[in-house]
């Protein structure tokens, strides 16, 4: 690991000034921040440890709930407010990395965690998020838990929380500070896809801080729910992930929000499949012509086609959770 500057930040602002600068980082949970110090992959010059910054709370708001980006991903899981109005963001939390990780993880980290592909660690292969222009050793490599969506021949790797593709179904925003002042980012531009420049992942801007995740209360959103597969039932990224939430009013969807996960290169809101059950009794044909709208555009790689298929199954599934057919 290369020798960086320790600060220890006890206000937002003291975090933000230090947080001026090249190759500085904020340092939370630390559950892929310190991994990826310890593999060379990250080598900042400066840590600043936000972790005495009053950003833990998670408040109910006048029309929806504010968490903190120091709030842990344990207590969101299981929060009462996330259990009762956003279920599909406290199934999406409880399925993502072990009890442990959840215990440290917190949500502000969570948003930025980096891709799991294995050539971006392992800090020899091509990789142009790691080493921009270096070229993909993905692309025509082992690329079987890579995207279908969302990326190209410069970057196919997939985004890896959970708890993201629940929020960018839940219409969640993003609220930074920074040098400029204070903005709200929907979740949905909050992660670029690496179409272009693959090493820039997030609309953040050098020396913003992500301070709270706001949610609005819907009538969808209490609907809501979150299927992972994965190749086992524990700590494993997902191969496919899907949030949806359906708003149903004499047998007809009214509403919807679909987001995938696992194989997208971010957090992936499908309008394509929202608009399919827009107007539709809640049936299995209508879920199974969303899920079909859903991986429109796929782009499959040598090792993973499998997952258009599995992609469309989580989407059915999840549907018909939302939708009281199983
Ligand atoms: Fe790097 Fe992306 Fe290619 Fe993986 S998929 S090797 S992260 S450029």
């Amino acid at each position: 690991m290369r020798p960086f500057a320790y600060v220890r930040a006890k206000t937002t602002e003291e975090a933000l000034t230090a947080g001026r600068g090249e190759r500085v980082r904020y340092l939370a949970g630390g559950t892929n921040l310190v991994d990826l110090m310890r593999i060379g992959v990250e080598e900042p010059a400066v840590v600043v440890d936000i972790t005495a910054l009053p950003l833990a709370a998670i408040e109910p708001t006048r029309d929806g709930l504010r968490i903190g980006a120091l709030a842990r991903n344990t207590e969101v899981a299981w929060h009462p407010e996330v259990v009762s109005h956003f279920p599909a963001l406290a199934l999406a939390l409880r399925s993502g990395a072990s009890p442990q990780l959840r215990n440290m993880a917190t949500v502000g980290g969570n948003l930025l965690q980096r891709t799991r592909c294995p050539y971006f660690r392992d800090g020899a292969s091509p990789c142009n998020k790691r080493a921009p222009g270096s070229g993909c050793a993905a692309w025509d490599g082992y690329n079987r838990s890579h995207a279908i969506l969302g990326g190209g021949p410069r970057c196919i790797a997939t985004h890896p929380s959970d708890m993201c593709v629940a929020l960018a179904a839940l219409d969640a925003r993003v609220l930074v500070r920074g040098p400029a002042g204070e903005r709200a980012i929907p979740l949905t531009d909050f992660h670029l896809a690496p179409v272009d420049r693959p090493e820039i992942e997030t609309a953040l801007a050098p020396g913003e801080l992500v301070t709270h995740v706001e949610l609005p209360h819907a009538p969808w959103a209490a609907r809501s729910t979150y299927v992972k597969v994965r190749d086992r039932a524990s700590f494993a990224f997902a191969l496919a992930s899907a949030a949806v939430g359906l708003q149903v009013e004499g047998g007809t969807i009214r509403a919807a929000r679909v987001a995938i996960g696992g194989a997208t290169t971010k957090p992936w809101r499908s309008h394509e499949a929202e608009s399919a059950l827009l107007g539709k009794p809640p049936s299995a044909d209508a879920f199974r012509a969303a899920a079909a709208a859903a991986v429109e555009g796929a782009v499959a790689r040598a090792h993973n086609a499998f997952k258009v298929e599995l992609v469309r199954r989580t989407v059915v599934r999840a549907l018909e959770t939302a939708g009281g057919l199983t």
